[in-house]
C-alpha cells in the first residue's frame, strides 16, 4: 500500500519509483483507498497512476473502518500467494468487505460522521460513563454498552481482532466474543487513522474476518468469472478494476 495519509505528502518522485519498482517486482498493485482519505492524497494516487500510464494498479475503494481496512489487505495479500489473478484478488476486496464484522467501543458519539447516530444516543453521549457499541460494517447500528447489549454479528467461523487504545476492551472481550464465538481472540494495535475515524481518542475498534485461506478461496471461485474485454485480465464482478471497463454480462450466463 502506497502511504498517502495525513497532510505531508511523501515526494512523488520517491513515491514514483518506489512504485515502478513494486511494478517491475509483483506484475500488479491493488491499492485500497479508504473514503476517508484527503483530496490531496486521493489526487496524488491518481497522479502516479496517471504518470505512470499504468493499467496495472487498481485503485479499490472502501467505506471500511482502519481496522477492517487492514484485515482486508491481509486477507488480500494472502490471496495473492494462490492461483487467482490480480483482476480476481482485486474483485474480492468488494466480495470480501460484506465478511468483515466491524465496529468500536466509543465513549461519545458526538463526533461520529461516518455511521449514522440517532439523536437520542447525541444525547445520552453526554452522560458521563456511557458506552456505545457502534457497528459500521456489513451494516450499521448503534447500541448503548449495558449487561444485556446484542449486536448481530457473523454465522460463520471468525477469529476477532481488538485494538484497545485508552479503554478497557472488556465488553469486547468477554461480552462480545461471547455472542460471537470466535475462534480466536486477537490483540492488535490500533492503527493510526482510526481515532480521527471514529471521532474519540479513547477506543476499543474491533472486527471480526474469516481467518482461513481455504475459506476465503473457496468464496472468491464461488463467484463468475469473466475475461475483460479490454485487457484481457479474468475479473469478478461487473467491472475490471484495473482499466475500469465494464464487463457485459456473457449471454450464456444469462440463459444458464
Ligand atoms: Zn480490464
Amino acid at each position: 500500500m502506497l502511504p498517502v495519509s495525513g497532510d505531508l505528502l511523501p515526494d512523488l518522485g520517491e513515491q514514483l519509483s518506489a512504485t515502478t519498482a513494486a511494478l517491475d517486482l509483483h506484475g500488479h498493485l491493488i491499492v485500497l483507498v479508504p473514503a476517508a482519505l484527503g483530496a490531496a492524497g486521493r489526487r496524488r494516487l491518481h497522479t502516479i497512476r496517471a504518470i505512470l500510464e499504468s493499467d496495472r494498479i487498481a485503485l479499490v475503494e472502501t467505506d471500511l473502518p482502519p481496522l477492517a481496512v487492514a484485515l482486508l489487505a491481509l486477507q488480500l495479500r494472502r490471496l495473492t500467494g494462490t492461483d487467482l489473478g490480480p483482476g480476481v484478488v482485486a474483485g474480492a476486496a468488494r466480495l470480501l468487505t460484506y465478511y468483515l464484522y466491524a465496529g468500536a467501543v466509543l465513549g461519545s458519539v458526538t463526533r461520529l460522521d461516518r455511521v449514522e447516530v440517532d439523536l437520542k444516543s447525541h444525547l445520552r453521549s453526554w452522560v458521563p460513563g456511557a458506552q456505545f457499541a457502534v457497528m459500521a460494517n456489513p451494516e450499521a447500528g448503534l447500541a448503548e454498552v449495558g449487561p444485556h447489549t446484542r449486536v448481530a454479528g457473523p454465522n460463520f467461523l471468525t477469529h476477532l481482532a481488538v485494538a484497545a487504545h485508552g479503554m478497557h476492551d472488556d465488553w469486547v472481550r468477554e461480552d462480545l466474543a461471547r455472542q460471537w464465538q470466535p475462534g480466536q481472540v486477537h490483540e492488535v494495535p490500533l492503527p493510526a487513522a482510526s481515532t480521527q475515524w471514529w471521532g474519540n481518542h479513547k477506543l476499543v475498534e474491533f472486527a471480526a474476518y474469516i481467518p482461513d485461506i481455504g475459506v476465503l478461496y473457496r468464496l472468491v471461485t464461488s463467484v463468475r468469472r469473466e475475461s475483460c474485454a479490454w485487457c484481457g485480465l479474468e475479473v469478478i464482478g461487473d467491472q475490471c478494476l484495473f482499466c475500469s471497463a465494464q464487463i457485459a454480462l456473457n449471454e450464456i450466463g444469462l440463459i444458464g
